[in-house]
């Protein structure tokens, strides 16, 4: 009988050494048999891991129910449906999401990040996905008409942003060689500080700037300028070319079936 029991303990020792290894590879949930399947033959995470900064809508931000939404996170979560993956996001700082995917603690960025020769050196990027560009915020009855005329004044940006860099001096195609930046962490509190004088422009991307601006419509407004025209595009570690490839083959499917173009118009609609 101690015997018998000796060996039913080994034997349960062993099924669960079993078990633990194969919860490793998430074959415990059945429900997402299909992408752990998908996933072993692509060699492609049964979850992607996406990195973002849910502050910049339309393309990120979290809802009134509180949920990761935006252009970003609905195209992303349309990738990973044709992928045959799960998702989750992974909130952060917008500066922080280069260093998150060098730690590997982030598979994906889907955060309006924009292609900059820069970027590349940490990062590779998918095929380009959206086209933007950068604006100025000025107070509604403002002369400023360009970035020329931003030189000698005092500038808010995001942190770590395109705009950041376009404003800065010595910067790789900075369009500003003079002014004075003052750095947010969020878009949305450098628009307030313009509000309260803190600030005399704030440099972002334009479909951020219209939500912020079109809740201060009476005292602010956009000023566009052609010279600020970029890519956005998703990034993965710098050598996943396999992620890439399926990104962009996803997103191409999507463009071709209609999902792109819904997206755009519930998200983006300008
Ligand atoms: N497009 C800008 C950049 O890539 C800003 C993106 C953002 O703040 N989410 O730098």
């Amino acid at each position: 009988m101690k015997k018998l029991s000796g060996l039913i303990a080994a034997l349960l020792v062993l099924t669960l050494a079993f078990t633990g290894c194969s919860s490793n590879t998430g074959s415990e949930d059945t429900s997402s048999e299909g992408a752990t399947t998908a996933a072993a033959e692509s060699g492609i995470p049964d979850k992607l891991i996406v990195g973002t900064n849910a502050e910049f809508p339309p393309f990120e931000f979290v809802n009134d129910d509180g949920e990761y939404d935006g252009f970003d996170i609905a195209l992303m979560q349309a990738v990973c449906d044709k992928i045959g993956c799960e998702m989750e996001v992974s909130n952060m700082e917008f500066k922080s999401l280069l260093g998150a995917m060098q730690l590997n603690s982030i598979d994906v960025i889907a955060a309006a990040m924009t292609v900059t020769e820069d970027r590349k050196q940490s990062v590779d990027f998918s095929e380009s996905y959206y086209e933007a560009k950068q604006v100025i915020i000025v107070d509604k009855d403002s002369d400023i008409a360009s970035f020329s005329d931003l030189d000698g004044l005092k500038i808010g940006v995001q942190e770590g942003t395109t705009g950041d860099l376009f404003v800065t001096p010595g910067e790789d195609g900075a369009l500003v060689q003079n002014a004075e930046v003052k750095r947010f962490k969020k878009g949305v509190d450098a628009v307030m500080d313009l509000k309260n004088g803190g600030v005399d422009a704030v440099v972002i991307d334009k479909n951020p700037a219209t939500e912020f601006v079109s809740s201060n419509e009476d005292t602010l407004k956009i000023v566009e300028d052609d010279a600020a025209k970029e890519e956005y595009a998703y990034a993965v570690a710098k050598g996943n070319t396999e992620l890439a490839d399926a990104i962009n083959q996803a997103v191409e499917e999507l463009k071709a079936d209609g999902t792109y173009d819904a997206l755009v118009k519930e998200y983006i609609n300008e």
